[in-house]
């Protein structure tokens, strides 16, 4: 009722649906198994979903006009998992259309607001997520990531949030945006929190073919473990251009901690990372173009039987789907079209299997022997809510590679900063891990929380 409250009161715009009646009675029932001492940590805690996972019992809109009365007819696959441990859903949170964006100024419904400054954007597509724990309106959440949605939400709002490997948490249920990409996460307060959650959501589900065969594994076990021995490369192109002042002596306060803990710092090289923005842009352009055909009128949406067929599909989309969305669609277009398909699509499927192979060799035939990678997450401090994306684009270069390559991430926050247009601007850094080496980077992140 407490958290209930809060999210009523507050003024983030940070849900979409809020589950009244149904999570007051599932506090009940929650209650009633704490009481008879049937009950797991978990038992009763609240938690709320990034809008883009689909649930029976209320709407699921993915921040589109398009979904905004959709109700799915089953749950996701995380959100049984949820439900198996009862937990409490408090509702569903704002988030960019379909997931494609960076400050959530592509959602259908009201803009998100960051609550470290009640000003400056939240950050996306995940920003309702990262805003919503922030504010402490609940104490957790869900949230994807196909190009960089947890990690930079999370540093603006000053939360901790994993994107996983690749495969580590099925897609069942989460509705797609660039399915070779897309990657379901965890957004809260800390490692363990993150590591808690991550490990009832994880394991090999039948209905995604993405999903990863992995053994069940507790990602909150080792993260006391020492960093003695432990290896982190710092690649010199993330450092060296056009990194804000401020963000580098946040860095570099966080690296001289970690070497007190007795980490080992070297630098390396990724050189591969200058062609991930233009890569990205290609192969998640075709494949949301591919993923949002479904949306047309007749599978989804209305359709209007006095219109004639093409009308109503054409309708449909035009009306019900926003301005960047349908930009991305047509891009898929023109990539993907015979024209260009050769020059266009096979070289950016190329160039991603070079990125993933820099990274492959770094971690695993490295004589270097490195542990994991630490870069920053913005370059500049320049994001506000009147001038939505600034260096956009620039700034992705510091997420885009994991998904690209499909390695595991984390973003933690490092401190803040002040000046005169905000009045708290939070400071994070990211650590990228090996192929199922989650517990590595949350044992990294505990380490300094
Ligand atoms: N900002 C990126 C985009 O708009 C990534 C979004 C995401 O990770 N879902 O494509």
């Amino acid at each position: 009722k407490i958290y209930l409250k809060k999210i009523k009161n507050s003024k983030l715009n940070t849900f979409i649906n809020i589950n009244k009646k149904k999570s007051i009675k599932d506090a009940k029932k929650a209650d009633k198994i704490i009481y008879n001492k049937n009950n797991t940590i978990l038992t009763g805690i609240p938690i709320a979903h990034k809008d883009i996972f689909v649930t029976k019992y209320n709407k699921t809109t993915a921040g589109s006009k398009f979904l905004k009365k959709y109700i799915s007819p089953y749950d996701s696959f995380i959100i049984k998992k949820f439900n198996k441990f009862n937990m409490i859903n408090l509702g569903k949170l704002n988030c960019d259309e379909f997931a494609i964006g960076s400050d959530n100024s592509n959602s259908y419904f009201k803009k998100v607001i960051n609550y470290l400054d009640k000003l400056s954007i939240p950050g996306g597509s995940s920003g309702g997520s990262a805003s919503a724990v922030s504010a402490n309106l609940i104490p957790a959440a869900t949230a994807s990531d196909t190009g960089g949605s947890i990690i930079q939400p999370c540093s603006l709002c000053g939360v901790t949030g994993i994107k996983p490997t690749y495969g580590r948490i099925s897609r069942f249920g989460m509705i797609s945006f660039a399915s070779s990409l897309d990657q379901a996460g965890i957004i809260s307060n800390n490692a363990e929190d993150c590591g808690i959650l991550l490990s009832i959501i994880s394991g090999f589900d039948k209905n995604d073919n993405t999903s990863l065969n992995k053994n069940f594994e507790y990602f909150n076990k080792n993260l006391n473990k020492s960093l003695e021995k432990t290896i982190i490369g710092l690649p010199i192109e993330f450092f060296n251009q056009g990194l804000s002042i401020k963000i580098e002596n946040k860095i570099n306060d966080v690296i001289k901690i970690y070497k007190k803990l007795g980490v080992k710092f070297i630098d390396i090289s990724l050189k591969k990372n200058k062609i991930s923005n233009l890569t990205y842009d290609i192969l998640s352009s075709i494949e949301v173009m591919s993923n949002l055909s479904r949306y047309d009128g007749i599978k989804y949406g209305k359709y209007n039987k006095k219109k004639k067929f093409l009308k109503n599909l054409i309708y449909n989309r035009n009306f019900n789907l926003g301005k960047e969305v349908k930009k991305r669609i047509l891009k898929g277009l023109i990539y993907s079209s015979s024209k260009y398909y050769k020059n266009i699509y096979s070289k950016s499927l190329k160039f991603r299997y070079s990125i993933y192979k820099e990274y492959y060799n770094f971690f695993n035939n490295n004589i270097l022997n490195c542990n994991a990678i630490l870069i920053p997450i913005f370059s500049d401090l320049g994001y506000n809510i009147k001038s939505k994306n600034i260096n956009n684009k620039m700034n992705d270069i510091f997420t885009i590679s994991t998904n690209l390559s499909g390695l595991p991430s984390i973003s933690i926050p490092c401190g803040y900063i002040k000046n005169k247009i905000y009045k708290k601007k939070n400071i994070s850094f990211q650590i990228i891990g090996n192929y199922y080496k989650e517990n590595k980077i949350l044992n990294i992140a505990h380490k300094y929380q």
